[in-house]
């Protein structure tokens, strides 16, 4: 690619973001964008990670870029970094609200050896043995990526795996069918404990019935890696612009024009990093090819090393439960618990109180002892479920210079940075080698029948989520 034809000029360390506040009920399926230089949610991340580091403020003014990414969430942001790293181009980031501002900055931190939602023995189903592993190697190579990324950057790591709790005795079996698989087909060791095991030697979860222990895992603090992917893109030379929507999108002639508040961006290639948090109306491309979920987060005041001994809290891996509307919790590395869960349906529902007394209840049904403990934080944010509960990193259209990279369902901590780096290939025309179902096709319309086996999110959207969540309860807990 050429040099870039005019670069906004902004004093170093500018962070000029108008700031709005945070908007709690925002809806990505209801609002025509996310915003313009809103607040980050009140989260712990957010809390914790000390002030964020400096940005390029908003577009000001018409530029002309090569690259323009738009989203500086993780993925956002990972690509920007390939993009200069590997092949020489200083990417535009484009971000509604403050840097990170979606997803990114909301999570529970579970690095986890997955992308999308379904297991490995899903995979086999759906694509067959060879790609099914082709599929493992590379989520193996994200897992790799991930760690590299993070070795320079300070984001409290909790190493040491990922602990999959059987959260009721019938689950149990079908654990252990896919533990064999991992172990005999794809070669990854994870092996099976009993209740007692993981009560004495991890945690005293009440629910447990068991657990699957992979050896792949790491907690992060999501602002702070944020913040250090964000320092990266901008030392290797990206610029990143928050409060600068892109709030319409027009082609002629081979270029891009996106326009912001403050001036239009002229790209010839345009990246899409814009997660659950993506408007109907950004790109036809793009329309009702995710469907956003809610997630809710809830972190505790630091536990006491009597409460810490009464959960017998001996492990601070991440974990998750195989609820299909699943917890994830670990203790943190200043000893307050994380545990998150599903939420609300709609975003004008979402600061209903009964959100967080329901995970309240489900956090207390685990940890008796922690009964009335005060809350420090407590957030929610939309999660980017593709309808075949895949993600994809894609070239839309040939003829035109558009990239995504969305869809990871969930387990996008640590995909995104793969991703990122997946989506830099692509757009730097380097992305031949890319032979996976995830490169090589679009993000698909809903599909009913794929969404019931995978037992997963409804395509029939609000009303059969409803229906769904409901489903999923009685099967979880009570058939
Ligand atoms: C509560 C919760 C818990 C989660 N827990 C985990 C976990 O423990 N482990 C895990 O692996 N994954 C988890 N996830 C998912 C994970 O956080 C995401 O997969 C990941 O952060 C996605 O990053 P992203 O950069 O693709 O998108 P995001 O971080 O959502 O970034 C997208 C950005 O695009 C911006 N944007 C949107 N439209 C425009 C526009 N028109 N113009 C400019 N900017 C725009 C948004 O403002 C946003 O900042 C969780 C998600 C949530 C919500």
């Amino acid at each position: 690619m050429d040099a870039i034809a005019t670069r906004l000029i902004l004093p170093e360390g500018c962070s000029t973001a108008p700031q709005r506040p945070y908007d709690p009920a925002y809806d990505p399926l209801v609002a025509p964008n996310p915003g313009e230089g809103r607040e980050y949610a009140p989260t712990y991340w957010i809390g914790t990670a000390g002030e964020p580091p400096p940005d390029d403020g908003p577009i000001t003014q018409d530029v002309d870029v090569d690259v323009a990414i738009i989203g500086s969430g993780f993925t956002g942001l990972t690509c920007a970094i390939f993009l200069a790293q590997e092949y020489g181009i200083k990417a535009t980031v484009l971000e509604a609200n403050r840097v990170s501002w979606g997803c990114s900055t909301r999570n529970g931190g579970q690095a986890q050896c997955a992308s999308g939602r379904l297991k490995r023995s899903q995979w086999i189903e759906r694509y067959g043995l060879e790609t099914a592993l082709r599929l493992h190697r590379e989520v193996c190579d994200g897992m790799q990526t991930f760690k590299d990324l993070i070795r320079d950057i300070e984001c409290d790591p909790q190493p040491g795996g990922h602990l999959y709790v059987a959260h009721r005795p019938q689950v149990m079996p079908g654990l252990e069918k896919e533990a064999k698989v991992l172990r005999e087909v794809f070669h990854y060791d994870a092996r099976i404990l009993d209740a007692d095991t993981v009560r004495r030697e991890y945690v005293d979860d009440k629910e447990t019935a068991g657990a699957m222990h992979e050896p792949e895992g790491i907690g992060i603090h999501a602002g702070k890696l944020a913040f250090g992917y964000l320092r990266r893109a901008r030392a290797l030379g990206a610029t990143v612009h928050p409060a600068s929507p892109v709030q319409g999108w027009t082609t002629r002639g081979g270029v891009h024009y996106l326009r912001t508040p403050g001036g239009t961006v002229r790209a010839r290639a345009v990246a899409v990093a814009t997660g659950g948090y993506t408007s109907p109306t950004l790109h036809p491309q793009l329309k009702n090819r995710l469907f956003p979920i809610l997630s809710n987060s809830i972190v505790t005041r630091p536990l006491t090393a009597a409460e810490i001994e009464a959960c017998n809290f001996r492990t601070r891996q991440v974990i998750t439960d195989t609820r299909i509307l699943r917890h994830y919790y670990r203790l943190m590395p200043d000893g307050r618990l994380q545990i998150g869960s599903r939420s609300a349906i709609s975003g004008n529902d979402a600061p209903q109180k009964k959100y967080e007394q329901k995970l309240i209840q489900d956090m207390v049904r685990k940890f008796p002892a922690l009964a009335g403990i005060a809350l420090d934080y407590s957030w929610w944010g939309w999660v980017d479920v593709s309808h075949d509960m895949m993600p994809r990193i894609f070239q839309p259209d040939p003829a035109q210079s558009i990239y995504y990279a969305m869809g990871y369902g969930g387990n996008g901590v640590m995909y995104s940075a793969q991703a990122g780096k997946r989506m830099a290939a692509l757009v730097a025309g380097k992305g031949k080698e890319l032979d996976l179902p995830i490169f090589g096709s679009a993000l698909p319309f809903p599909n009913v029948r794929e969404m019931v086996e995978a037992q997963a999110f409804a395509p029939f959207r609000r009303l059969g989520q409803w229906f769904l969540y409901r489903w999923y309860h009685l099967k979880d807990d009570v058939l």
